[in-house]
């Protein structure tokens, strides 16, 4: 029996046709929507006179434009466009009899949280969602992608959507990874290793001894930022972790079905052996708490190191650092640690779940946030939430000096209140540090774990979490 890579194995199993232009018609098992990208969508079927062709595999939630102060939360929000859009989405879902997770539900979210948590996530299906961020999703063994506006027409309105097949690379991560070291910090590492470019025309299969040990929350976060480095697809194999995550979730199947399901899940799994276009290994061990120093998140370094003098720099990447040094007034050779921060953020769909919390608390416990600092936590869901505050972690962040607030992306993209100002700058467990991101044009990001942000915050600038919380 011929070996495959689960990336052949999903994409022949959903493939519908081959186009006469050589791409692949994909069967979509799940669409995700939220208010972003929708209504366009919606409005363009409107204009086709086309139905939403599978209703019941559409799951929509909302999450860029809510405000996550609960003082600001009570609708009508103060920003109209916001509510246009929140109001078009529950329109959409109500008029189309999609399930919507709406504000009052108990489960809103950003929607790569709500996915998984609700066991809508599962290993072997295709998914899409008009968000860069659905590789989220691979980390159950699915082929998860984000797509725009009128591909997210196309699959309303067909169920389906033609790709070009991409190259298989395994990235694989071996050995273990020292106390300190999060799933953030190996994203980072490899983003950073393989250029923000690196993974372009490749789906990315994260494999290894690293991923093998990391629970589902971490693996979630890895392959969040799949992107970020190229790759439209990044996923690990489905194993027994993938399993006991999903295991009576809402969604989930139940009873006889469920022993069906896991036995197809797992069969998804890359046969030992199989082929690969390429094989990148990088070991555990080379691996600190990584921080972006740039505009891009490869433009990162560990948080002992300095960000790197101009001539360490490869030549065609040398305009493009002098543009991050500007930006961020940063020197280069200068140590990155002992950058003073203004605002220090956990949340988002790379870090915004319980698991994150939870590591994070346990430093900020006792501890108190440096004068000056505005830090906010913004649990990812309303789930994540609810279990946070079950633990008490709300608690613990407030009596250190965090606000807690309500779910939703807050500001990692700031479409809702919470921005920077001017020339700010903040140490955030979001995914992306691009110029202008986090809602001022000149506001600066340094990307890192939520246990690196705490230490941020604690100290007012850039820490090695390590030395500071003695994590040996
Ligand atoms: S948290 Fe950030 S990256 Fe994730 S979906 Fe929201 S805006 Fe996009």
């Amino acid at each position: 029996m011929t070996k495959k890579s689960l990336f052949d194995k999903v994409w022949e199993a959903h493939s519908v046709r081959t186009l006469p232009n050589g791409q692949t018609q994909l069967f979509i098992d799940t669409h995700l929507l939220h208010e972003v990208t929708s209504p366009q969508a919606f409005g363009m079927l409107r204009d086709l006179n086309l139905p939403v062709l599978y209703p019941q595999r559409t799951f929509a939630t909302v999450d860029h434009v809510i405000p996550t102060d609960s003082a600001q939360r009570q609708e009508p929000y103060a920003d109209e466009l916001a509510v246009a859009m929140l109001n078009e989405l529950r329109k959409n879902c109500k008029e189309n009899n999609i399930r919507f997770f709406d504000v009052t539900s108990g489960g809103q979210g950003v929607i790569h949280i709500v996915g998984p948590e609700e066991g809508i996530t599962q290993p072997g299906c295709t998914i899409t969602c008009g968000d860069s961020h659905t590789a989220t999703h691979g980390a159950f063994g699915a082929l998860a992608f984000g797509i725009g506006t009128s591909q997210v027409r196309d699959v309303l309105a067909s169920q389906t959507l033609s790709f070009a097949k991409p190259r298989l690379r395994r990235v694989q991560v071996d050995g273990k990874l020292a106390p300190g070291v999060y799933a953030k910090d190996v994203i980072l590492h490899l983003i950073r290793k393989m250029g923000v470019n690196g993974a372009q025309g490749f789906a990315h299969e994260y494999a290894g001894e690293v991923f093998d040990n990391m629970d589902m929350e971490g693996r979630m976060t890895v392959c969040n930022m799949a992107i970020e480095g190229g790759a439209r697809f990044g996923y690990i194999n489905p194993d027994q972790t993938t399993v006991e995550y999903l295991k009576g979730r809402p969604y989930a199947p139940k009873g006889a079905a469920w022993d069906e399901a896991v036995k197809n899940w797992l069969s998804y799994a890359s046969d030992e052996g199989c082929h690969y276009d390429e094989i990148i290994k990088f070991r555990a061990e080379d691996i600190a708490p990584t921080v972006t120093w740039g505009i891009n998140p490869a433009q990162a370094v560990a948080v002992d190191e300095k960000i790197p003098a101009l001539c360490e720099i490869p030549a065609d990447e040398r305009a493009g650092a002098e543009e991050a040094f500007e930006y961020m007034q940063l020197s280069p050779g200068q140590p990155v640690a002992g950058t003073k921060i203004d605002v220090a953020f956990i949340g988002s769909c790379t870090n915004g779940r319980l698991s994150d919390l939870r590591e994070a608390a346990k430093y900020a416990k006792g501890k108190q946030v440096a004068a000056g600092v505005k830090a906010l936590i913004v649990p990812g869901s309303q789930i994540v939430d609810k279990l946070a505050r079950e633990e008490g972690l709300d608690k613990i962040f407030t009596d250190a000096g965090f606000q807690w607030r309500e779910a939703g992306c807050s500001m990692c993209l700031a479409m809702n209140p919470d921005k920077l100002v001017g020339r700010q700058l903040c140490a955030s467990s979001s995914n992306r540090n691009f110029k202008g991101r986090m809602g001022s044009p000149t506001g600066r990001t340094i990307l890192m774990s939520p246990v690196m942000v705490v230490a941020a915050a604690i100290t007012g600038e850039i820490t090695d979490a390590r030395k500071l919380f003695g994590i040996a």
